[in-house]
């Protein structure tokens, strides 16, 4: 099931573009089952809920942090992650710089930024080159470009417009990266210039049970 869908979405999802499979609320086991289908790259949004879930899987592919960043879990998110898609203040970005550089590692990270009105977090769009450009004094972070959500149950037109503006914020931060797209408006995110789409419900079906 989970190979058929990822096998379906990677064929209709040009092969630049990278396919992050967001597992929160998924055994290991799901992990696992993507891997084996060719994922590499796989997102989760909370540390323990990852950490518990890598923890037992024994097999290569790239761990990339999509939740909240709270300073107080920097070093845990440095520990159990190889990227960052949601730096979205200084703060967060200086204690992960901080837990980066005692790790011995250069984190990539990327500039988490607001293009939606219901939207909690996430650098207001004309704030966002500034803090790229905060975030690129602290060698212990390579800063690859943009990560933005795009309105939930709006109009195409108004996720249109959403991801446009993510495009223009990531034509400003510069970098390789524009992580925009998930289940719902990857199609239109594509269309905007992603090169990077987050799927969870669109390969693993309904989440079980729904977190805040
Ligand atoms: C949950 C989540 C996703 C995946 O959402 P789906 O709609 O299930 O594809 C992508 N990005 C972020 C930041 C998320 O929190």
């Amino acid at each position: 099931m989970i190979a058929e869908r990822w096998k379906e979405l990677r064929a209709a999802i040009p092969a630049h573009v990278r396919i992050v499979a967001v597992t929160k609320g998924q055994p290991a086991e799901a992990i696992a089952q993507t891997i084996a289908a060719g994922a590499q790259d796989v997102g989760e949004n909370y540390v323990q809920e990852a950490r518990a879930k890598f923890g037992v899987l024994n097999l290569p592919f790239s761990k990339h942090f999509i939740g909240h960043v709270q300073s107080n879990k920097a070093k845990a998110i440095v520990e159990a992650f190889d990227v960052v898609q949601s730096v979205d203040r200084l703060e967060a970005g200086e204690a992960l710089a901080k837990a980066a550089a005692a790790a011995g590692k250069r984190l990539p990270v990327l500039v988490q930024v607001n293009v939606s009105p219901a939207e909690r977090f996430g650098v207001r769009p004309q704030d966002a080159p500034a803090l790229a450009r905060a975030l690129r004094a602290r060698e212990s972070l390579q800063v690859d470009g943009v990560m933005a959500i795009g309105p939930l149950g709006a109009s195409s037109a108004e996720v249109a417009r959403a991801f446009e503006l993510a495009a223009e914020v990531f034509e400003a931060v510069g970098g390789n990266t524009l992580s925009i797209g998930m289940s719902d408006d990857w199609q239109q995110a594509l269309r905007a210039g992603s090169t990077m789409v987050r799927l969870g419900s669109a390969l693993f079906g309904p989440r079980p049970a729904a977190r805040v």
